[in-house]
């Protein structure tokens, strides 16, 4: 728990020094803390900046202000070989270009021919004399001159072409990226241009440009300056990618507070949490506030230069970086939220959304996608975390996540939707306890009231495709006159090969045309109630003094005949059906507006009265807001045919797509 405590510190007493700022991501200004600085050390940061602005005109006379040699620190750095911020070969070349290609070719051609004169007068046989006159009369043609005048001027423009430097070593896998899009492609240029990409000397091309582009740019180095370990850094920004980091400040220091997933900073590698940036592209960055940084990054692509000093802090072993599935079981909106550390990058999510969460490095912050997000959005987003207890899966089966205290807001926003499922969850593990005294005490006063540290989060999920000999049980639930029995009766009429129900258990006698098994498995009311004590039924209920119920023995049964057990769910079945195996996939039938819902009945003879239509209405409303996370599917029965080609479809769709289902049914 102390980390929880801590968190709490940070959140009340110093979340404003601690506020991070996405680099460069698009945000609501108004949503920042103000700079935390005093005036007496904004003074002094800002003597600081004087004397920095001072000392870079001095040194850049004139230069541009982002260039990146404007920087003293840069410069020293770029004389070093090892860095080459400079590009000497370029700077070679020009002086190259300059001794050999003369600047007048009419004029050399005079000093040339008039070099050829002496030659003539000096040489004595006749062959090689006849020989000098030819060039002399070549020299003269005006033809040739003209010829000589363009061969010069191409000569200079083409030494003049500066090989720049490559943008990326990665082309060989931009390629294979364009070629996958390409497969899918029918028209003529795609087709063309993936033959051109798969053309194997075409790869070789690319992967000899990438092996000297790697060469080509240093990315990153290591260098002493001023008794410091500095790094300096280049990182190329496209115009629609975000870096992908965020900034702190520490005193007049601005430090990488958080690397996020997808950007540019994460791909590179290079910017580590904990870095100290001195400058970006040769602007000095200490004693800027984080708004600053953010709008100067924002203004600026291309290549980015950083220095930095590098994070001294011993790194710690990555939490667990493998891709974890989560369903959430709370909505989440970061812009309500005062603890997210960067209200840019926050994630908003929704109850029973899946998000992959692809690092936990940081245990109260988790950064994920949400399930269809991935390839639209290239940054990862946060999400509260904070993992408090987690018990091993294959020791009990179960997966709890825990909020932090820090997150009270979220809980008060729970504690509405948490009322009386909260008893019959109680001492199953969907809701973290925080402790077992606390756990009693909840027990104690639950009855509306639940303790605010039974809070469900998260359920670990994995995929799942149902093996075509063993299909998962369909659970349709609904208030009563939403339509899901009468849409159970349609599928088990139109096509009972291949659905099924399951057999019920009964405690009356059993009538003439029946048969034990078939309409009802006929048991004693002491064997019934021993297996219900036992938990083995889903459901039961008491019908003129007779007991009537469900057992999983009886789905599991049907499931092994080979067919698709279609089963109506009460929200009491929900939580023993999932804890069995059965692996169930429950389907929420909706019921329609209030004058819809007239219209349906009234089509089936009924007559409801407006008060049991909203009855109906509101009893739906109560069973999404407090079981909707357990729901797979939802359809609105705005329509008795559509409804049932929606039913069918999302059936058949298990047969064809594997489905989020917990980790722990997997185990
Ligand atoms: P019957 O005895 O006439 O077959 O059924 C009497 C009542 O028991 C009916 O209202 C029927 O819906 C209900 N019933 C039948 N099977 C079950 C069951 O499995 N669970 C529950 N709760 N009620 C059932």
């Amino acid at each position: 728990m102390s980390h929880m405590n801590g968190y709490v510190q940070e959140a009340s007493g110093q979340a404003k020094s601690h506020r991070e700022r996405a680099v460069d991501c698009p945000g609501d200004e108004s949503s920042l803390v103000k700079s935390p600085h005093s005036s007496a050390h904004m003074e002094r940061i800002q003597h600081y900046q004087e004397e920095l602005k001072k000392r870079r005109e001095e040194d850049s006379r004139g230069k541009h202000d982002i260039d990146p040699n404007a920087s003293l620190r840069l410069k020293k750095l770029s004389q070093n070989p090892k860095v080459g911020i400079d590009n000497p070969t370029f700077e070679g070349k020009e002086k190259a270009t300059k001794d050999t290609f003369p600047q007048d070719p009419v004029a050399e051609l005079a000093e040339l021919l008039q070099a050829l004169k002496w030659a003539h007068h000096c040489l004595t046989d006749a062959q090689s004399q006849q020989d000098v006159e030819l060039i002399m009369q070549l020299l003269t043609k005006e033809d040739f001159k003209n010829a000589y005048t363009i061969y010069i001027a191409v000569s200079q423009q083409m030494t003049k072409v500066i090989p720049t430097s490559p943008l990326t070593a990665q082309a060989g896998d931009l390629c294979q990226e364009v070629q996958k899009i390409l497969q899918s492609s029918q028209h003529k240029e795609g087709l063309e241009l993936n033959a051109l990409l798969t053309n194997p000397h075409l790869q070789a091309l690319m992967q000899a440009h990438d092996s000297v582009a790697g060469q080509e740019m240093p990315e990153e180095s290591l260098t002493q300056y001023i008794g410091e370990t500095v790094k300096l850094v280049r990182l190329e920004k496209a115009r629609d990618t975000p870096l992908g980091a965020t900034v702190r400040n520490d005193m007049d220091s601005v430090l990488v507070s958080r690397v996020v997933k997808g950007g540019a900073a994460e791909k590179s590698g290079l910017l580590s949490e904990g870095d100290e940036i001195l400058e970006i592209n040769g602007i000095s960055i200490r004693g800027k506030h984080v708004n600053e940084v953010h709008d100067l990054l924002q203004q600026m692509q291309g290549t980015l230069t950083f220095l930095l000093i590098p994070s001294s802090q011993i790194k710690p072993a990555p939490h667990r970086q493998t891709v974890m599935h989560v369903r959430a079981y709370f909505d989440y909106d970061p812009s309500d939220d005062p603890f997210v550390p960067c209200r840019e990058l926050g994630l908003s999510f929704q109850k029973g959304d899946i998000l992959h969460v692809i690092s936990q490095d940081d245990p109260n912050w988790w950064q994920a996608y949400r399930d269809g997000d991935e390839d639209n959005q290239p940054l990862a987003g946060l999400i509260p975390g904070q993992i408090t207890a987690r018990t091993n899966c294959y020791q009990y089966k179960k997966t709890i996540y825990w909020y932090g205290k820090s997150f009270q807001q979220q809980r008060e926003t729970l504690k509405k939707t948490i009322t009386d499922r909260s008893q019959e969850h109680q001492g199953r593990l969907w809701y973290a306890k925080k402790n077992k005294r606390q756990k009693k005490k909840s027990t104690t006063t639950l009855s509306r009231n639940i303790d605010y540290d039974d809070i469900l989060t998260y359920e670990e999920m994995s995929l799942y495709h149902q093996p075509a000999n063993r299909k998962r049980p369909i659970g349709l639930i609904g208030p009563t006159n939403s339509g899901h029995d009468e849409l159970r009766r349609r599928l088990l009429s139109i096509e009972p090969e291949k659905f099924a129900v399951a057999v019920p258990h009964t405690t009356r006698n059993s009538r003439i045309h029946e048969r034990n098994g078939r309409e009802y498995h006929f048991v004693s009311r002491p064997g019934f109630e021993t297996d219900l004590a036992a938990g083995k039924f889903i459901e039961s209920g008491e019908y003129e003094k007779n007991l009537y119920g469900t057992s999983t023995d009886s789905v599991r049964h049907a499931i092994n005949s080979g067919r698709i057990c279609l089963l109506c769910l009460h929200t009491r079945s929900l939580q023993v059906l999932r804890s069995s195996n059965l692996k169930p996939y429950v389907i929420f039938i909706a019921p329609p507006s209030q004058e819809r819902l007239r219209s349906l009945l009234a089509s089936d003879g009924k007559t409801p009265k407006p008060e049991e239509l909203k009855e109906v209405i509101e009893k739906a409303r109560e069973m999404e807001q407090n079981f909707g996370h357990f729901f797979d599917a939802t359809i609105v029965n705005m329509d008795p045919d559509q409804a049932f080609h929606e039913l069918r479809r999302l059936i058949d769709k298990l047969d064809t797509e594997p489905q989020w289902v917990p980790t722990s049914w997997l185990c």
